[in-house]
C-alpha cells in the first residue's frame, strides 16, 4: 500500500477540472461574463474542497506511519508470526506499514466477540502476508471482517460447526477467532485460515473463482491451469504437501496451494517445485530461500 494511491493522484485533479468547467458553463447561462466568472469560482472553491477531501487519506497515512511501529505490535508478531520472523529487513518494514494501514482503514467486527488489538493484528497480518510485495495493492475488494467466537455452519450458527473462515463474493470475510489464534499458533502445518480466505479474496476482482491467481501473464495462467490439473490428480492419489481439501475444486486448490506455500514452503520446493516456483514468481515472495537463510531444514 503506497501513501498516496495512483489513483488519488489524478482523480482529485480530474473532478477539479469538471467542477471549474461545469460551475462556469452554468454560471454563463445564467448570467453571461460576471455569471460565468461567479460559477468558475465556485467551481474552483469545489475543486479545492474535493482535494482536500481526497488527499485526506494520504495525510492520515503519513501522519499514522510518521510514528514508530508499536514495540508491542513487534514483540506480539515476532512471538506468534513465524513468516513475520524471516522477512528481510525492507519486506519487513513493507510489512509493517501495511499492517497498520490495514488495521486502520479496514472495518472488522465482532459477531459475540470482542475485537481487540491482537485479533486485528492477526487478520491484518494475514492479509499483508499476501500482498506485502505488492505496492499498489489496496484489498479495496474487501468490505468487512466478521470475528466468530466458534467455526460455524453453513446456516452461520454454532451448532454443528463445520466451517473455519468463509470469503464471500461481495466482499466479506468471516474467520472463526479459535481457527485463527491456532493458525498462527502453529506456523508449519500448512494450515491458515487467513491466508486461505484471503487468497481467495484475491480473485473477487476476476468474474469467477477459477482457481487462477489474478493477473498472471497469459502463458502462464495456461501453464497453471495444466500444473494445477495434475497437481490436484496428485491429491487425490494421496500423494501431496498440499491439503486435500484442494483435491476438487480449482478454486480451494489455489488457496491450499497457497497456505502449504507460507506454511510449509522448505516442503513445498521440495517436493512441488513448479507450484513453488509460480507462486514465489507471482507473490514476489521467496519463503524457502528465507528459510534456508536462518538454517532451518525439512
Ligand atoms: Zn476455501
Amino acid at each position: 500500500m503506497r501513501l498516496e494511491r495512483d489513483s488519488d493522484r489524478w482523480f482529485a485533479p480530474a473532478v477539479g477540472a469538471v467542477l471549474v468547467g461545469a460551475g462556469t458553463v452554468l454560471g454563463a447561462l445564467l448570467g453571461a461574463v460576471p455569471g460565468a466568472v461567479a460559477g468558475g469560482a465556485a467551481g474552483v472553491a469545489g475543486a479545492f474542497a474535493a482535494r482536500r477531501f481526497l488527499g485526506g487519506r494520504s495525510a492520515r497515512r503519513q501522519a499514522l506511519l510518521a510514528a514508530p511501529f508499536p514495540a508491542r505490535w513487534r514483540e506480539f508478531l515476532l512471538d506468534n508470526y513465524d513468516h513475520y520472523d524471516r522477512l528481510p529487513a525492507d519486506l519487513r518494514r513493507r510489512f509493517e506499514d501495511d499492517v497498520r494501514i490495514f488495521v486502520s482503514e479496514k472495518r472488522m467486527t465482532g459477531i459475540e466477540a470482542k475485537v481487540t488489538d491482537e485479533l486485528r493484528l492477526l487478520v491484518a497480518a494475514s492479509a499483508v502476508t499476501l500482498s506485502v510485495a505488492w505496492p499498489d495493492y489496496e484489498w479495496d475488494q474487501l468490505t468487512e471482517v466478521l470475528l466468530y467466537p466458534n467455526d460455524f455452519d453453513r446456516d452461520y450458527s454454532f451448532e454443528s460447526p463445520e466451517l473455519a473462515g468463509q470469503a464471500h463474493p461481495w466482499g466479506t470475510v468471516i474467520l472463526s477467532i479459535p481457527a485463527l489464534r491456532e493458525s498462527f499458533a502453529d506456523p508449519d502445518d500448512a494450515y491458515h485460515v487467513g491466508i486461505h480466505e484471503f487468497a481467495h479474496l484475491l480473485e473477487l476482482d476476476t468474474t469467477r473463482f477459477s482457481g487462477i491467481p489474478p493477473g498472471l501473464a497469459p502463458a502462464r495462467s495456461r501453464e497453471w491451469v495444466e500444473l494445477m490439473e495434475r497437481e490436484m490428480e496428485r491429491l487425490r492419489r494421496g500423494k501431496s504437501v498440499i491439503d486435500e481439501y484442494g483435491a476438487n475444486d480449482p478454486a480451494e486448490f489455489l488457496a491450499v496451494a497457497v497456505e502449504a506455500f507460507f506454511e510449509s514452503a522448505l516442503e513445498l520446493r521440495r517436493r512441488h517445485r513448479e507450484v513453488y516456483e509460480v507462486l514465489a514468481e507471482y507473490f514476489r515472495q521467496d519463503p524457502a530461500a528465507w528459510d534456508d537463510a536462518r538454517g532451518l531444514r525439512l
